[in-house]
């Protein structure tokens, strides 16, 4: 059996119009021969009806009474809709397909309700769909524990649905289909001229993900590094191909770009903190961020000096981040409303004078750096929020990204 997952993400649901895509693609490929596992995500964005988020307001007014284990129930409603409509759409289309939850699918998670991580994936039923010649539509960002309670995966987890079954089933492909057409240069909704990959590795996609390119969960990326399956992400809307990401150096020559700098990526809605010893106070750098540790605030952006330390945090941390430090007699000094800015690239490593263009292309567009830091392959620099949109152009710019 040749099997490959398509996974399907919530514009591509969320109306009948685009539900005539989806099924586009699956008789395509269910044409071509393959058995088809086709992973779906909860219909629509922010706002629709069964919407995660929308799932949520039904009991915002009830503050936190509702424990994580029947959050999980609430939040897994959206995906199980999906599924059972688009079913019944394929069904209406003549080609024959059965939908399973996740638990149904086999996915076996940890009992970590909220962000559950898979622990194995039992295939035996997806297997015997498969071969009864059906369609198998899961449930995306689901799983169950042994003792049969549904968990959800946590954020990205309908990516990292279809790359674990990908993986146990051997899948010769793992295909993300979303709303625009393959992984960009960067965030189209930001940089209007951004364009797809061709081909990438799976490490550098991994890194654009972690540093804040929305387009696939990096855990997602991960599982199918180590599975060694390719995956592409395209449009639901065409039939461009998209990014394919793989190691396989056959496909390496089919990429036309040769450039120090394959993206740039961006984390908004961060504070810096600045703090610093004064009289007498030694292990400054200890104590802060064990402090931050051990009130589970995490940290980024991390420079150490001799006499204290500049890190970030996320916003929502920000408040209590300052009143552990002040609690600690120090005097910290809190810049909120500031963005990670990342320019990634697997050929920058040993390259001179990246730095500099970065700096040119922020001094050009008057844009001050707060702070900056680098890697063999990612230069990192913070700016102020409003500056985050023209910073991002002007390195796309900078970097030829366009062309
Ligand atoms: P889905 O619901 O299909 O999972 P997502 O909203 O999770 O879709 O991901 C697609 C979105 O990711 C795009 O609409 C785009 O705005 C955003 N995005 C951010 N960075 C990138 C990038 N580098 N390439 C492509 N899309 C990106
Ligand atoms: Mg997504």
């Amino acid at each position: 059996m040749r099997i490959l997952v398509q996974k399907f993400g919530g514009t591509s649901l969320a109306t009948e119009q685009a539900r005539e895509f989806v099924i586009r693609h699956i008789a395509r490929e269910r044409d071509r021969g393959y058995a088809l596992v086709v992973v779906v995500s909860a219909m629509g964005r922010e706002g629709d009806p069964y919407a995660t988020d929308t799932l949520l307001k039904m009991i915002a007014s009830n503050g936190d009474s509702l424990p994580a284990r029947e959050k999980d129930l609430l939040l897994g409603c959206g995906e199980i809709i999906s599924t059972a409509v688009l079913v019944s759409k394929l069904r209406s289309e003549g080609i024959n397909a059965s939908g399973l939850t996740g638990g149904a699918a086999g996915v076996i998670t940890d009992s970590t309700f909220g962000s559950a991580r898979i622990v194995e994936v039992r295939t035996e039923a997806l297997i015997e769909t498969l071969q009864r010649g059906d369609v198998a539509v899961v449930a995306g960002f689901q799983g169950r524990t042994e003792n049969s309670e549904l968990t959800t995966l946590g954020r990205g987890g309908s990516d990292t649905s279809a790359t674990a079954l990908g993986a146990a089933l051997r899948a010769e492909r793992v295909d993300i289909y979303t709303d625009v057409n393959g992984i960009l240069t960067a965030d189209p909704r930001i940089v209007s001229e951004a364009k797809p990959l061709t081909v990438v590795g799976y490490a550098e996609i991994c890194n654009m993900a972690r540093q804040g390119a929305k387009v696939i969960h990096p855990r997602a990326v991960e599982i199918a590094q180590q599975a060694r399956i390719p995956l592409r992400v395209r449009s639901t809307f065409s039939e461009d191909e998209g990014t394919l990401v793989t190691d396989d150096r056959t496909f390496a020559g089919t990429s036309v770009r040769d450039k120090h700098v394959t993206g740039i990526a961006h984390v908004a809605g961060v504070t810096q903190i600045s703090v610093y010893a004064r009289e007498g106070q030694v292990d400054v750098q200890l104590q802060v961020f064990q402090s931050m540790a051990r009130h589970g605030i995490s940290v980024d952006f991390i420079n150490v000096t001799p006499g204290g330390a500049v890190y970030t945090v996320f916003d929502r941390d920000a408040e209590k981040a300052v009143q552990v430090l002040e609690k600690l007699g120090y005097i910290p000094n809190a810049v909120s409303g500031c963005a990670k800015v990342s320019v990634i690239g697997g050929g920058m490593n040993g390259v001179p004078g990246i730095m500099a263009r970065i700096v040119e292309a922020l001094s050009e567009a008057s844009i001050p750096i707060l702070q900056s830091a680098d890697s063999n392959t990612t230069i990192w620099v913070l700016v102020r929020q409003e500056n985050m949109a023209d910073a991002l152009r002007a390195l796309h710019t900078k970097f030829e990204l366009h062309l």
